[in-house]
């Protein structure tokens, strides 16, 4: 259910770079590199774990379809797909999300 303070619960659908029945991503607002994007379920939950598998497939299909159109933009030399799960392990914004990070050789190529 939607949460009234969860940022990720409510993102104005403008700034959805692409979304399918159960998420949607949108770019990072501080981004580790050019092209950081997060892939977010629209169901509020927490821990990435507790999702259900489809809306793990959903994401991971969001997933696939974001890291062939920033090849196809930006050709990284490179990916890490990461979710942070427990503000221990770094997790910020307590709503699911995967991040796709591209990666470039050079080191200035923000
Ligand atoms: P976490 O550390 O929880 O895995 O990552 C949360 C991410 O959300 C961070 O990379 C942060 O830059 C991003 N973020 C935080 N607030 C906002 C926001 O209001 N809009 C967007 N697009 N990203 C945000
Ligand atoms: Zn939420």
């Amino acid at each position: 259910m939607k949460q009234p303070d969860c940022i990720f619960c409510n993102i104005d659908q403008d700034n959805f770079i692409l979304k399918n029945d159960l998420a949607y991503i949108i770019k990072d607002k501080y981004p580790h590199s050019r092209g950081h994007l997060l892939i977010i379920p629209f169901e509020h939950e927490e821990n990435y774990f507790e999702l259900g598998k489809k809306t793990r497939d959903a994401m991971n299909d969001l997933l696939i379809i974001a890291k062939k159109d920033c090849d196809e933009k930006y050709q990284p030399s490179g990916y890490n797909v990461s979710v942070n799960i427990g503000r221990s392990a770094g997790q910020v914004v307590m709503h699911a999300h995967l991040h796709l990070i591209p990666r470039y050789s050079k080191s200035n190529d923000i």
